[in-house]
């Protein structure tokens, strides 16, 4: 799929689900409850790219302490035999997270697996604390036992764009997250 034009773009979305101002105000909401919680401990976030760089990016702004952010991609294999999955990393951390308290910044949680696998890849390094924020949670979904620290926004089982999530690379640059098409 290649889209090139305004009118495509906006073809491909239902409505807007949560808007621009209702994102921001839960990010400024949540910075303060991790500035509160993390003051005087080494903080960094991590996010898996590509989908949270956007939430990451206002997310740190909004979060008045000192912290440091690191990047992580991954690789997922999850087939109907191996609910647990396997996920490869293909990018990774710089920090040697024995040091910090690590929150993990996701876009989206769905089945669960993708944390489920990363935040076991953490905890074997030893961080002081492994905590997860995430924008969007879909709870319905879940295969796994897992359950973000810090949810903004819990949503139905709709596939959503927008605001760092795409569909075919697509649409991450809406500053809202909407119902795609289809
Ligand atoms: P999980 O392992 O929890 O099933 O999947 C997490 C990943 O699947 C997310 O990081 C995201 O990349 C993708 N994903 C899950 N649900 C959605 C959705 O509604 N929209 C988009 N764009 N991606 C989704």
């Amino acid at each position: 799929m290649i889209l090139t034009s305004k009118a495509e773009f906006t073809d491909g979305i239902n409505r807007v689900l949560i808007t621009e101002d209702e994102i921001q105000e839960k990010i400024r909401e949540y910075g303060d409850i991790i500035s509160r919680e993390y003051e005087g401990k080494p903080l960094l976030l991590v996010s898996v790219l590509k989908g949270a760089f956007v939430f990451m990016a206002d997310l740190c702004k909004s979060i008045s302490i000192p912290c440091e952010v690191g990047f992580m991609a991954c690789k997922s294999y999850f087939d109907s035999t191996d609910s647990s999955g396997n996920v490869q990393i293909v990018y990774d951390l710089s920090q040697d997270i024995s040091n910090y308290h690590v929150l993990m910044v996701e876009d989206i949680v769905d089945t669960g697996q993708t944390l489920e696998a990363v935040t076991d890849i953490l905890k074997v390094r030893n961080p002081l604390s492994l905590k997860v924020i995430t924008l969007l949670d879909k709870p319905e979904r879940r295969v796994v036992d897992i359950k973000p620290d810090y949810t903004l926004f819990t949503i139905p089982n709709f596939f959503v764009v927008g605001y760092g999530l795409d569909y075919g690379e697509y649409y991450r640059n809406l500053p809202f997250i909407a119902e795609y098409k289809g």
